[in-house]
């Protein structure tokens, strides 16, 4: 059994990260009413090494099975026994305000780490392509000034937090949060659908890049999934 086969018998069938987004089918399965856990983290749809040199190894192994996995269980552990147990991972990010900070901080987590990993791929990058490469090319005039509206966004969110391409009234707009925050939370400053998501945490370059930040956002470019920011966008609009 390869690696890619052991996660996936862990977790079991669910393998496509487009459930993921879909509220009826975001959480695990469970018995009603004895929602132990509620709340599962996919498996990494490529080896920890596949985005190298952009990203490196070591990173995605802490990244992906250290820090999400811990917004997954500290949200498992937060909604016990409240309201947010039965909600799908979306309707709690929609409905987030009022919510006690590990909730907010872990659901933010969770979805956006899971995002994340699935708008990467190895062996992609370059100019987006199809309806959303015509978006971008139409809202921002070339790619190149979409990758510096971005970046902007990117390096200059001060501290911890996201960079993002969403959807607004069907139109694309690019973005920051603090923290773990999410477009899609009812409290965030900056709302919309996320079409493509990138962490700036230090946690999600630093062993690689140092305080270079921007290297980080540079190098990034060269592993997007376009077609997966495509799929949101399609789903989005
Ligand atoms: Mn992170």
């Amino acid at each position: 059994m390869n690696r890619k086969e052991f996660l996936r018998s862990l977790a079991g069938t669910s393998f496509a990260f487009g459930a993921f987004t879909t509220p009826s089918i975001s959480r695990a399965t469970a018995v009603a009413g004895a929602v132990a856990a509620p709340f599962k983290q996919e498996p990494l749809p490529y080896a920890f090494d596949a985005l190298q040199p952009s990203i490196d190894k070591a990173t995605m192994e802490i990244h992906y099975g250290k820090h999400h996995a811990g917004y997954v269980s500290n949200l498992n552990n937060a909604v016990k026994g409240t309201k947010y147990e039965n909600m799908s991972l979306e309707e709690i990010l929609k409905n987030i305000k009022g919510a006690p900070a590990a909730i907010r901080n872990n659901a933010g987590g969770h979805w956006n780490h899971s995002f994340f990993w699935d708008v990467m791929a190895p062996g992609k990058g370059g100019a987006p392509k199809g309806a959303v490469g015509d978006a971008i090319n139409g809202q921002f005039g070339s790619f190149d000034k979409f990758k510096e509206a971005f970046g902007k966004e990117a390096t200059g969110r001060f501290g911890s937090g996201w960079a993002w391409l969403a959807v607004q009234n069907g139109k694309l707009a690019v973005g920051s949060t603090p923290n773990q925050d999410n477009p899609m939370m009812d409290v965030a400053d900056f709302k919309g659908t996320p079409v493509l998501g990138l962490d700036v945490w230090e946690h999600a370059y630093y062993l690689k890049y140092q305080n270079k930040r921007a290297d980080y956002v540079s190098a990034f470019w060269d592993v997007v999934n376009w077609d997966k920011v495509n799929q949101a966008l399609a789903k989005a609009k």
